[in-house]
């Protein structure tokens, strides 16, 4: 049988005959598939035809409006802006070159980024709604007269504290940071911290995703049992 299967197979495929016995296969199935790359291998820029290119790109940027590309692929978070075409969702700005456009639209990752922002869309209008609603219920409580989006970094500040375990009382100290960065306002943990009830009232709402209700669910499970 083996001699049948030495007659097909190259002889690479053996290894060497074990003294007096008949050749011993190797695990075929390790040696017909490729070793996987070593890391080293991985970062090293592909090489060949399809490598990197020795010369630069020769497509120019058209000149054409980027609003003009924002129209040829509708759905997409596309934006023209300062002459400029920005795709929103993935916070990146893009080539006007049609083709670049299409690949990136058709990218894994730019999918990926979309259907994040839409549902961090869907989530903020929703949590505006309610933050708005409240205040309108609680017109004497403090925090109410910055806008609209000023309230929801707010409540996104807490909630990100929260789900991540972070005491509220860091924020005092990260305040100046976290402002610049966010280019809103906060004010003092103790003042933030009227928004603990909110989430928390929006996280049992049937509008707020499942993945949010469980990290707040989770919370307050670690809550309930470190006050115990
Ligand atoms: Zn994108």
């Amino acid at each position: 049988r083996w001699s049948a299967l030495a007659s097909l197979s190259s002889p690479s495929d053996f290894g060497p005959p074990a003294e007096g016995g008949p050749p011993v296969p190797m695990d075929l199935s390790q040696s017909k598939q490729p070793r996987p790359p070593s890391e080293a291998e991985q970062q090293k820029p592909p090489i060949g035809k399809r490598g990197r290119q020795v010369k630069p790109r020769q497509t120019t940027e058209p000149k054409i409006s980027p609003l003009e590309r924002v129209n040829q692929f509708p759905g997409h978070t596309l934006s023209a802006k300062a002459g400029k075409l920005f795709c929103k969702c993935c916070k990146d700005e893009l080539s006007l070159i049609k083709g670049s456009v299409r690949t990136h639209v058709q990218s894994k990752a730019h999918a990926a980024n979309m259907q994040k922002y839409h549902e961090r869309t869907a989530s903020n209008g929703e949590a505006k709604a309610f933050i708005e609603e409240h205040f309108l219920a609680n017109p004497n409580e403090s925090g109410g007269t910055v806008s609209i989006d000023n309230k929801l970094y707010r409540y996104r500040m807490v909630e990100c504290f929260l789900k991540n375990g972070v005491p509220l009382e860091k924020i005092d100290g990260m305040r100046t940071m976290l402002e610049y960065a966010g280019k809103h306002t906060l004010t003092d943990s103790h003042n933030l911290k009227s928004f603990i009830p909110k989430i928390e009232a929006q996280a049992r709402a049937a509008t707020c995703t499942r993945r949010h209700r469980r990290a707040i669910l989770e919370h307050l499970l670690r809550r309930h049992h470190s006050s115990r």
